[in-house]
């Protein structure tokens, strides 16, 4: 199935409980860009802070069902944990989502983002422990259709470089994308980090070797939690998935549609 639009396929309305942004302000700016949009909101089981980064999936149906079109669509962001794989597994069941990223947003009950995760270890450490979490979780989340920021540590990591190297980190970083090659799986590009020419090349060697490993689809989504952020260096990820030899989709009840190059 082939769509000619380009899509966002990952932002953050107000079912997310760290977004602000309106599914009207959402759908707007997608019609002002062109773009078509997938709402992904937040769904992180036993969040640390109680009601955190959950939602009432029933609500968000009932709620943004009116909405829904070609060009608008309804996700869920899951935060892949290996101890809460049945948990997830379980909402998505009769649920009638277009799209699921999973993402490792927090370890040993720990929010990447917190500093004292960080406290006293070395990236090698830290990134290590990162990247065996994200390998276990893309096994036995058979149930996701891509995985979102891949590069997600390095926005918050507390190291003097930050970056998600390829050279640094080959044996993980080649795991985590044949699990996915493997499942015929999708991989984000997400946008958020690429206006840093750096981040964008480190990111590049990545989704290169993904193709070598027999990765074919890429996701392209924002992580946008305002409306100005919708579709922010769409034209680099989409120079990045041509020269990786990359696919973009947009999913739609599941199914990958392809987007134009
Ligand atoms: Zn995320
Ligand atoms: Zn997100």
């Amino acid at each position: 199935m082939n769509t000619g639009k380009m899509f966002d396929t990952h932002m953050h309305t107000r079912f997310s409980t760290d977004s602000r942004m309106t599914i009207e302000e959402a759908v707007r700016q997608g019609k002002k860009l062109n773009l078509g949009i997938i709402v992904t909101e937040h769904m992180d089981l036993d969040y640390p802070e109680p009601q955190a980064f959950i939602f009432d999936i029933d609500e968000y149906f009932r709620t943004y069902e009116r909405f829904r079109s070609e060009t608008v669509r309804l996700g869920i962001e899951l935060g892949m944990r290996c101890d809460l794989i049945e948990e997830n597994r379980e909402l998505l069941v009769g649920r009638p989502f277009d799209y699921v990223i999973g993402s490792i947003h927090l370890i040993d009950r720990i929010d990447i983002y917190q500093e004292h995760f960080y406290h006293g270890r070395t990236k090698r450490e830290v990134y290590g422990q990162y990247f065996e979490s994200m390998l276990a979780c893309v096994k036995d989340y058979d149930f996701i259709d891509s995985l979102g920021h891949i590069d997600y540590i390095a926005r918050y990591a507390r190291f003097a470089d930050t970056e998600v190297r390829y050279e640094e980190f080959p044996d993980y970083i080649d795991a985590v994308l044949r699990a996915l090659a493997e499942q015929e799986k999708a991989i984000e590009i997400n946008t958020r980090r690429l206006d840093d020419d750096a981040a964008a090349e480190a990111l590049c060697a990545i989704y290169r070797r993904f193709h070598e490993l027999g990765g074919r689809l890429v996701t392209i989504g924002s992580d946008a939690h305002r409306p100005q952020d919708i579709g922010k260096h769409f034209d680099r990820a989409m120079a990045i998935a041509r020269s990786c030899r990359l696919q973009p989709v947009a999913f739609k009840a599941r199914q990958p549609e392809y987007i134009a190059l």
